[in-house]
C-alpha cells in the first residue's frame, strides 16, 4: 500500500489569501517569520523574513464533536500545494515525534490506534492504521504542540 500526503486544500487557502476569515471566523494574523514556520498548504517552510498567516484551522468538512480547530501557519502569499503523490514531505523528518490519529468515514477518532511515532515510523504505522477497515484516513499532528500537520490517505484504494 502506498500513501498520499496532503495539507490544507488549495481552495481553502485561496479564500484566506483573498482576505477570508479562519475557522474561528477571525481574520488571520499576518506576521513576518522570525524563524522557519511550517506552512500547511505547500508543506514546506515560510522562510525567515517572509510573511506568514497565523490562523485557526479545522481540518474537517463539517462541525461535529471531533472536529478540532487549532492554530496553523500558512504562507501569506500564494504557494503551490504539496504533491500528494510525492511521498512523505521532507519537512516531517525533522520532528522528534509526531502524533498519528485514525479517523472513520464519519470523521470520528478510531480509539486504540493513536500513536506517537518517530518520523522513520510514520509510513509503517500509518499503513497499519489504514489497513484497519474502520479507518478512512489518518491525521498527523505535532506531538509537542498538537497542531495539525497533514492528512494521510491510501493512494490506490479510495476508501468510501
Ligand atoms: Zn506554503
Amino acid at each position: 500500500m502506498s500513501l498520499s500526503y496532503s495539507g490544507m486544500p488549495t481552495q481553502r487557502a485561496q479564500t484566506l489569501w483573498a482576505g477570508g476569515t479562519d475557522d474561528n471566523d477571525q481574520p488571520p494574523e499576518r506576521v513576518t517569520a522570525p524563524e522557519r514556520m511550517p506552512c500547511r498548504h505547500c508543506l514546506g517552510y515560510v522562510e525567515p523574513g517572509e510573511d506568514a498567516l497565523i490562523l485557526g484551522y479545522r481540518p474537517f468538512e463539517s462541525l461535529q464533536p471531533y472536529a478540532e480547530t487549532g492554530p496553523i501557519f500558512l504562507h501569506a502569499e500564494l504557494c503551490v500545494a504539496y504533491d500528494r503523490e510525492a511521498g512523505l514531505p521532507p519537512r516531517t523528518l525533522h520532528a522528534d515525534l509526531v502524533l498519528l490519529k485514525g479517523y472513520s468515514r464519519r470523521d470520528r477518532i478510531v480509539y486504540g490506534l493513536g500513536a506517537l511515532v518517530p518520523p522513520s515510523e510514520i509510513e509503517t504505522r500509518a499503513t497499519v492504521m489504514l489497513a484497519d477497515p474502520r479507518v478512512a484516513y489518518v491525521h498527523m499532528r505535532s506531538a509537542t504542540n498538537n497542531c495539525f500537520t497533514l492528512r494521510i490517505d491510501m493512494k490506490d484504494a479510495q476508501k468510501t
